[in-house]
């Protein structure tokens, strides 16, 4: 009976996609199984109400079918390790930063920060701090760039790593917002000189977004101050801004120099090769195997930035799991398109791919949608068809209508035939690839 849930898993596994397999079932640990009730520990809370409203039926039938008989299934959260503060809540801190561990978002790392000509320098210039913190040269590390390019993310890499090499490292990490916040409510609560002991405990301080110190002049006194005695103590100042700091308007002269003196690197958005680059590392964390014309495809649309790339992986795989489909390229196109936001879609129809397939093979669009069983002609009509499906996901009926009548099970055939082509005759895999290019590119 050990095996029940190793048994159900099996069963999972055929019955759903790979993706919501690997997503769903793969992170759920057995705990315990007696007296027809089953235990399982899932991630968090999210996961569990997941599971609870997509496969709660499926696994309860599946359990039960196994078993022959009626399974209760029980839910347990795993327990989150619990987020400790540090240089946030000043009040508490004060007394327990020694034993507490800095405030950082563990799943930054340098490891999963992928590289590219955009973002090499300042890379490499974190990694360098962090080997190294408190060098002179690097102090202040300024890392500026657009939104969602990876700058809090490089922020938190370097306190990451430095955590790891010492752990009795005092790494204070805050927003500039949460900086300015804990300030006004140490003002308010007359206790200005805890705050500055908490900011000046640090050995190394990462302030995210230091935008949000425009305009507001006591707060930039504030930080000079900490950031002077910091400094001169030789300990690691990194900054990250969405702008130089000359771009930032109302920020006093003496902190925009003290800014200045240091190292300056600038994140620009991914390239193409870049953003193919992450598209690809990011479907592989989620689980995802994306074929590359796909990624290829997302690349090619999505430009902005990294958070919005990562983000259209996640909606494929919510829309994937919550339809329970694989994905395919018209989810593909439907989830891009509604990321651009390009009102109404402009749909395509069979005539347009049948055009576009006679354009490029030369074969007549009569008799691409005719009778003819010719070699060129029929292997015309069957990419033709086979795209209707891919694109368009149109019905095999619908598809064998469009194509002077023929039944599913000639469309379906027509299919699998350029499946099997595309993958062992290079022309045809060419051609295919091309044309499906072509043709979801001119829709948006
Ligand atoms: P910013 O602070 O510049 O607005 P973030 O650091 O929050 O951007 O990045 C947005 C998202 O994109 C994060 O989830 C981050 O992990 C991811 N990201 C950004 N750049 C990269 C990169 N080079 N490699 C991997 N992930 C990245
Ligand atoms: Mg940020």
């Amino acid at each position: 009976m050990d095996n029940i849930w190793i048994n159900i898993k099996d069963r999972l596994k055929v019955a759903l996609p790979d993706h919501a397999y690997n997503t769903w079932f793969e992170p759920i640990n057995l705990i315990g199984y007696s007296d027809n009730e089953l235990i399982l520990e899932v991630p968090n809370q999210f996961f569990y109400e997941w599971i609870e409203s997509h496969y709660k039926n499926q696994i309860k039938n599946t359990a039960q079918s196994l078993a022959g008989e009626n399974i209760n299934i029980k839910y347990t959260v795993a327990l989150e390790k619990p987020a400790t503060v540090q240089g946030v809540g000043f009040v508490q801190s004060i007394k327990k930063t020694n034993t507490q561990k800095p405030n950082l978002n563990k799943r930054y790392s340098f490891a999963n920060f992928i590289e590219g000509s955009n973002n090499q320098f300042a890379r490499a210039a974190a990694l360098a701090v962090a080997g190294a913190p408190g060098q002179q040269n690097f102090n202040p590390l300024l890392i500026y760039g657009g939104v969602g390019l990876g700058k809090t993310h490089l922020l938190h890499a370097i306190g990451n790593y430095i955590f790891e090499e010492n752990e009795s490292s005092k790494i204070v990490v805050a927003s500039s917002e949460k900086f300015t916040l804990d300030f006004i409510s140490s003002i308010q609560k007359n206790k200005t000189i805890d705050f500055s002991k908490t900011y000046r405990k640090a050995d190394i301080l990462l302030i995210d977004d230091i935008q949000f110190f425009q305009k507001k002049e006591q707060t930039q006194e504030q930080f000079f101050h900490t950031f002077n005695d910091l400094y001169q103590r030789g300990k690691q100042i990194v900054l990250t801004a969405d702008k130089l700091p000359n771009e930032m308007k109302g920020l006093t002269e003496r902190l925009l120099s003290r800014f200045e003196s240091g190292l300056i690197v600038d994140i620009q958005p991914p390239d193409f090769e870049t953003r193919v680059a992450i598209l690809m590392e990011k479907s592989e964390q989620n689980g995802l195997d994306m074929p590359y014309d796909m990624v290829e495809f997302m690349a090619t649309h999505i430009k902005n930035n990294v958070r919005e790339l990562e983000s259209t992986i996640i909606r494929l795989l919510a829309y994937s799991s919550l339809s329970n489909c694989e994905i395919d390229f018209a989810l593909v196109k439907k989830v891009v398109r509604e990321r651009l936001g390009n009102g109404a879609p402009i749909d395509i129809s069979a005539t347009d791919i049948v055009k576009r397939v006679s354009e490029a093979t030369k074969i007549d669009e009569k008799d691409i949608v005719g009778a003819s069983r010719r070699m060129p002609i029929a292997e015309a009509r069957q990419i033709s068809i086979y795209l209707c499906r891919e694109i368009m996901g149109t019905s095999l009926m619908d598809i064998g209508m469009h194509f002077g009548g023929r039944d599913h099970t000639t469309v379906l055939h027509a299919c699998r035939k350029i499946e099997k082509k595309i993958k062992g005759d290079k022309r045809v895999g060419y051609l295919v690839r091309s044309l499906r290019q072509d043709l979801t590119f001119s829709l948006i």
